[in-house]
């Protein structure tokens, strides 16, 4: 295994009684996409910042390439930071902007404007340089600020919610837009957002924070369709949380009884006792397939069609009393009051660690 680029060792930071951020400890590789995604309050902006070297931790240390960084001012960092608000010089056009950071390092004024101009390109503002900032349209000051940061070229690109200001479209095409450049370059980015269609959308790996924790980290695809908490589950997309008990365990699985019948999982981890399991709408299924287990009966409450598929929420259970949330394909034709055969595939369901 090589040296992780950037590592965080039990970072605390404490802002009087308030922990922002509580014991975490992550390592991020050289060339890696990782997106830190939470809920408003959770700690993401004060451990960019803590990368950054904006504040320093109350306890713990960062290391980037091998060195201690922790008591290391942001300007001596390997590392730049984009922030939401773009934070670009009013009084100064585009070029000089860009040119900023290399100015402040004393790179002399041929190798500035060479540099401030391919940053231009990498971004899509060829030609833009003698612009004013006030002309520019809000994703073309985020460019600007794009190639400002990668001028200098960082180590790491922290990015503090770059995108959060941008209507829908837009955001989009600049997620895009950012994926591209940090391919191309091969510079290590961290990515701000509280937004999980983002997060899934770019990321490398994903660092689910909730009140200063770090909840879950891993690739995309494995924190949505394995989640390894409760709120991890519920936070990326919606999900169906189900009490059980394990009943019985052998070396290919375990039983669980639930208030929709018992089910057979592959998980072999398991202990006999208490779980508490998660099934996503889409993986509720009304025809069962190969080795599907049914979950009963569901009566629709209710339905509403969103373009790629259709949203139930049914009834079912052994009482009747059990709420279910189902997503069904978008030409399902869905009434409340219709009675639905649920089945799901045990390979789907989740059994949580908390
Ligand atoms: P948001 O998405 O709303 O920006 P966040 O996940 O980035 O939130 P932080 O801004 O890191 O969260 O804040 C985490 C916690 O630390 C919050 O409870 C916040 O009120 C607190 N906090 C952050 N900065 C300070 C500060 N300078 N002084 C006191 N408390 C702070």
């Amino acid at each position: 295994m090589t040296r992780p680029l950037v590592s965080l060792e039990g970072v605390t930071m404490l802002f009087g009684e308030t922990a922002a951020v509580s014991d975490v400890s992550l390592e991020i590789r050289e060339g890696e996409f990782v997106v830190l995604l939470g809920p408003s309050g959770s700690g993401k902006t004060t451990l960019l910042n803590i990368l950054a070297g904006f504040v320093e931790p109350t306890r713990g240390r960062v290391m980037i390439s091998g060195k201690d960084m922790s008591h290391v001012p942001p300007a001596r960092r390997p590392t730049t930071t984009v922030f939401q608000d773009y934070a670009l010089f009013p009084h100064m056009n585009v070029a000089r902007n860009v040119a900023f950071g290399l100015a402040m390092r004393g790179v002399p004024a041929l190798q500035r404007r060479q540099r401030s101009e391919a940053a231009l390109d990498l971004v899509g503002l060829s030609g833009a340089g003698g612009r004013r900032v006030h002309e520019l349209s809000g994703g073309q000051r985020q460019r600007v600020a794009l190639a400002r940061a990668i001028v200098v070229d960082p180590r790491v690109l922290l990015l503090d919610e770059p995108l959060g200001a941008l209507d829908l479209n837009l955001r989009r095409q600049m997620q895009e837009e950012l994926l591209h450049l940090q391919r191309h370059l091969g510079t290590t980015f961290v990515h701000v957002t509280h937004d999980q269609d983002e997060a899934m959308n770019m990321a490398d790996t994903i660092v689910v924070l909730n009140e200063g924790r770090v909840e879950d980290q891993g690739p995309p695809a494995r924190i949505y369709l394995k989640p390894a908490t409760r709120f991890v589950a519920t936070f990326m997309g919606d999900s169906n949380l189900i009490g059980g008990t394990v009943t019985r365990r052998d070396d290919h699985g375990v039983t669980v009884a639930t208030a929709f019948g018992a089910l057979d999982l592959p998980d072999r981890d398991l202990r006999e006792g208490k779980v508490n399991l998660s099934i996503r709408p889409e993986q509720i299924v009304p025809a069962s397939g190969d080795g599907f287990a049914a979950l009963g009966e569901g009566v629709v409450r209710e339905c509403h069609f969103s373009g790629t598929h259709v949203r139930c929420r049914l009834m079912a259970g052994h009482d009747g009393d059990r709420e279910l949330q189902v997503h069904l394909p978008a030409r399902t034709a869905v009434r409340p009051g219709d009675r639905l055969n649920l089945y799901v595939d045990p390979a789907d369901v989740v059994a949580l660690a908390g």
